[in-house]
């Protein structure tokens, strides 16, 4: 069985040469000869160019030319073609010439029988093939290196450059026609401008023996002024042996995609709307200040920062109006402050700020002193003017906490406090402090299992007309029985009801309770004329729906909306103006009646509360209790009295205690009265005997 099928192409103007020649290479077991005759070099030039040959047979006689003209004529159309000449005798000097010119064998012409001619053309061919596939692998890694946009570079073991491909110019900024640098990796670390020690360069390390993967490289030449960042791959280049004789590195510009990535990298740390430094990236930069400050044995303070009344602002004038505050609040901050002084945003109208390197608490509070000052200037935005405070709480390493989350756990604490101690101030963590943070956000946990479990209640306290002594109206009072600390006084947990936005639904079930309850005594007691009164959160009352949802309540009810007063307190309406005076339009014009709670204890100018749909102004426990011998409080309620009456509203006085509090009140014209002398607040089941006999002034 033959290997191969081998056209071979028989060059000769002899017959019987050819003939033998035929015969020769019918004697072979390797490989079947397909032989083809060529009388003359003209007609095997034509063969060769129109059939597939794979060797030439050559009579080195031939009549048109000489042997070493026809070979020399054959390679200059096929290169490889394998050529075995045969001499009629042997002429030595004649196939040296014929070898020179190509040929790759020469034998007499009477050695070619036996499988001699046939062996040797079986060698040229394979031969001839090695060749071919070496030049075409050759010119295919070249053409590859030439046009790969990946940049290559060989060198030897001396680091003496063997090849650098145009890409490895082009990205290293070296000229073709120039020689190469000494030092082409003149490179330098991503982030620094330190050039990369010699013996970390990429080409070192590959002729080390190391193997190197997309290692990140910064490099600066004149094609690219600015530097562009070079992702670097080598490896040793070893010999068949396995000996490291060089190294070769690869490189490709990612400059597009670290530009991507930085530019993630940015939006990941900072805060979208303000631009400055967020909350990951705080907490980044505070565990390094952290660490390096105890290696120091230095101190770190973190300020944190909330907007008073951010919330509020945002209501009134809309959030693009906040956001634009917020946007305007960093800046002041940023630019206020030291450089040094690291300030992000946390969210929200939360702020932060890193102190670092300080001695004393008063350098952290001269911190907080400096921010109070930056924000005290009006923000003048879209037209509007509005002032801005803040309230801050510090907290200290090491003195607060030993992490960068204690740290801003004590910090948020502290802010708490601040924000209750009046808001436009600072304050530092302490354990009390903790410990009282610690009993309200149990307080919190607490009344979210009340909200589950109908732990409220409510207790109703009688309000009597002075001159007969008449009950006109109950006010409902929200109690929490707390399992384990009792009664627990609505002026401690109402305001965590609305700091946590529990108010609202805690707030429908007193006013439903409360207007179910006061209907069922005017039927029970036969008191059509008993009114109720309800105290309304500032969250409440800004709430979208609490028009509805009053109007809903005095409909299940059954009340008459002119039985229901609703009492808001004077903080409140010096909260937000505007938008209160709007909601109780809003109510007013449902029916009910809207009473003006612990006035006396805000300033609230009676001009501001001239524009209030009021019924009633309900006087402060605070004024009450010094009548009538304080002279100054004498002259307040006379004249609160004296506006009221022009107005036609109602004075309700608050917290009478005493005989001769009362006695005042009556005497100056206050119809109404509130208090422990008449009565405290009663639990329902008390309130229909106290009612139905009426109080009388002694
Ligand atoms: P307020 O509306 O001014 O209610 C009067 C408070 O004074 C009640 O305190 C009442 O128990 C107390 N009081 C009445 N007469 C006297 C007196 O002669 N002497 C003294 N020392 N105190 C008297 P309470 O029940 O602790 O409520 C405190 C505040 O909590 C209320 O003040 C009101 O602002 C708020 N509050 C109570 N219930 C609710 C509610 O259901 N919703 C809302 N939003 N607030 C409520
Ligand atoms: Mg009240
Ligand atoms: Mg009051």
């Amino acid at each position: 069985m033959s290997e191969q099928d081998y056209q071979v192409l028989l060059v000769t103007d002899n017959d019987q040469d050819a003939r033998f020649l035929e015969y020769a290479l019918r004697k072979d077991s390797r490989a079947t000869f397909v032989p083809l005759r060529a009388q003359d070099m003209d007609e095997a030039m034509k063969l060769l160019a129109t059939r597939p040959i794979d060797a030439v047979v050559l009579d080195s006689a031939l009549p048109d030319t000489n042997c070493v003209e026809t070979c020399l004529k054959i390679h200059s159309s096929d290169a490889t073609m394998p050529i075995i000449a045969t001499q009629e005798t042997a002429e030595e000097d004649q196939a040296k010439d014929i070898l020179t010119a190509g040929a790759q064998d020469v034998l007499l012409k009477q050695d070619c029988a036996g499988g001699n001619l046939s062996r040797a053309i079986r060698y040229a061919v394979k031969r001839a093939q090695a060749v071919r596939d070496l030049s075409a692998s050759e010119s295919l890694l070249q053409s590859v290196l030439q046009n790969v946009n990946e940049g290559v570079i060989v060198a030897g073991r001396n680091e003496k450059l063997l090849l650098v491909n145009p890409a490895a110019r082009e990205l290293l900024g070296i000229g073709s026609a120039a020689g190469l640098p000494t030092d082409i990796f003149g490179m330098y670390e991503p982030d620094t401008v330190t050039r990369i020690r010699d013996r970390e360069r990429p080409m070192a390390r590959a002729i080390r023996g190391e193997v190197l993967n997309d290692l990140e490289i910064f490099h600066r030449n004149p094609n690219a002024p600015n530097g562009r960042f070079l992702s670097v791959s080598g490896r040793p280049l070893k010999d068949a042996a396995g000996n490291i004789t060089g190294g070769i590195v690869s490189f490709r510009d990612v400059t597009g995609r670290k530009r991507v990535e930085d530019e993630l990298a940015h939006l990941s740390l900072h805060d979208g709307l303000t631009g400055i430094p967020n909350r990951a990236f705080f907490l980044e930069t505070l565990r390094k200040s952290v660490a390096r400050a105890r290696r120091a044995e230095s101190r770190v303070a973190v300020l944190l920062l909330v907007l008073d009344r951010f919330k509020q602002i945002n209501d009134r004038l809309g959030h693009e109006f906040g956001d634009a505050l917020l946007v305007d609040v960093a800046r002041r901050l940023t630019d206020g402050l030291r450089a040094g002084d690291f300030v992000a945003r946390l969210g929200g109208d939360e702020f932060v700020i890193l102190f670092e390197n300080f001695g004393h608490d008063e350098h952290a509070a001269g911190l907080a002193d400096k921010i109070t000052d930056v924000l005290a200037p009006v923000f003048r935005l879209e037209g509007q003017e509005v002032s801005v405070s803040a309230s801050i709480g510090i907290s200290t390493f090491p003195e607060c906490g030993d992490d960068s989350g204690s740290l801003m756990k004590t910090a948020d604490v502290a802010m708490y406090r601040a924000k209750e101690s009046g808001r436009n101030t600072y304050h530092f963590y302490s354990r009390s402090v903790h410990a009282e943070m610690s009993r309200r956000s149990q307080l919190e946990a607490d009344l979210r299992e009340a909200m589950r479990h109908d732990h409220f209640d409510l207790e109703y306290q009688p309000i009597a007309d002075l001159r007969n002594g008449r009950i006109t109206a109950v006010e409902a009072l929200l109690r929490w029985n707390h399992p384990d600390h009792g009664q627990v006084r609505p002026l401690e947990f109402i305001p965590i009801l609305e700091a946590t936005g529990l108010m609202n639904r805690v707030g429908e079930w007193v006013l439903a309770s409360a207007c179910a309850q006061v209907k069922e005594w005017q039927r029970t007691l036969n008191r059509p004329d008993l009114g109720i009164a309800v105290n309304l959160s500032y969250q409440q009352l800004l709430h979208r729906r609490i028009v509805d949802q009053v109007h809903r309540i005095l409909t299940n009810a059954g009340l008459e909306a002119s039985m229901l007063t609703l009492e808001i307190n004077e903080a409140t309406v010096l909260e937000n103006p505007r938008m209160v005076r709007e909601q109780l339009h809003l109510l007013s014009g449902e029916g009910v009646k809207i009473s003006l709670d612990d006035f006396g204890t805000g300033y609230s100018s009676l001009q501001a509360i001239r524009q209030l749909p009021l019924s009633s102004i309900k006087v402060d426990r605070s004024l009450v209790m010094s009548l009538p011998t304080d002279p100054e409080d004498v002259a307040v309620v006379d004249a609160v009295l004296r506006f009221a009456e022009d107005l036609g509203l109602d004075v309700i006085a608050e917290g009478v205690e005493a005989q001769a509090q009362l006695d005042f009140l009556a005497e100056r014209g206050c119809s109404l009265g509130q208090g422990y002398l008449i009565s405290p607040p009663l639990p329902v089941a008390a309130v229909d005997g106290f009612v139905s006999t009426n109080w009388r002034a002694a």
